[in-house]
């Protein structure tokens, strides 16, 4: 398994980089966003691990360019952002991370949130069975989306989050259930997340998004007319 770590600080970079290691990791560090978007795109690593704040490239831009390329767009990305950074910007729709740290993070948390990830990223189903809620299609062994005939090209998060809605379906999902089914830990994690990974799978997901439905105070539920 390998990381890219792009971090403008590098005494934090290699700690992060120290400590994966030790877990197993083969790990490589950037120090600007630029460098860091080509290694990216050369090592196809398994994660990356990004900085907001960064020097040639800023971390919305880089992690916007993962997501545009097709052979980089479903590595998984934890943002990590100085305190007191738009947090709803980082995990808003518009940029495409799987989750987010706030500076100074524990080593601790940092793997528990990587531990999470992968297992959403990697998780073999156990009915890999083809799901279809009306012009949707979501097919769990080759991980593919489509609406009517347009493929729609989903991180591993948002994937499997649209795939526990739809097995789902008219059963209603709080915000803290579907942290815990989807994102794979509780209490550490923030209920807006949830929230703006459904408004970024509703917008790619375009007529067929609106069969996600909210449920005022409570969560969200998929509907099938
Ligand atoms: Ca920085």
């Amino acid at each position: 398994m390998k990381a890219i770590i792009i971090e403008d600080e590098r005494d934090l970079a290699e700690l992060v980089a120290f400590n994966l290691e030790k877990e197993g990791w083969k790990t490589a560090i950037a120090l600007d966003g630029r460098s860091g978007l080509e290694l990216v795109k050369t090592e196809l690593p398994d994660l990356v691990i990004l900085d907001l704040m960064l020097p040639e490239m800023g971390g919305i831009e880089v992690c916007r360019a993962i997501r545009r390329h097709e052979r980089t767009t479903a590595i998984p990305i934890i943002m990590v952002t100085a305190k007191g950074e738009e947090i709803d910007r980082v995990v808003g729709f518009e940029m495409g991370a799987d989750d987010y740290l706030v500076k100074p993070f524990s080593t601790r948390e940092l793997l528990l949130r990587i531990k999470a990830i992968l297992r959403r990223a990697s998780q073999p189903g156990q009915e890999e069975k083809l799901i279809t809620r009306g012009a949707l299609a979501i097919d769990p062994e080759r991980h593919r989306v489509t609406v009517g005939d347009t493929e729609i090209n989903l991180t591993s998060t948002e994937f499997k989050l649209l795939q526990t809605l739809a097995e789902r379906t008219g059963r209603m999902q709080g915000r803290e259930q579907l942290l815990r089914d989807v994102w794979g830990y509780s209490s550490t994690a923030d209920t807006r997340t949830v929230d703006t990974h459904i408004t970024r799978l509703r917008s790619k997901l375009g007529e067929a998004g609106e069969m996600i439905r909210t449920v005022r105070g409570f969560g969200y539920k998929m509907e099938v007319e």
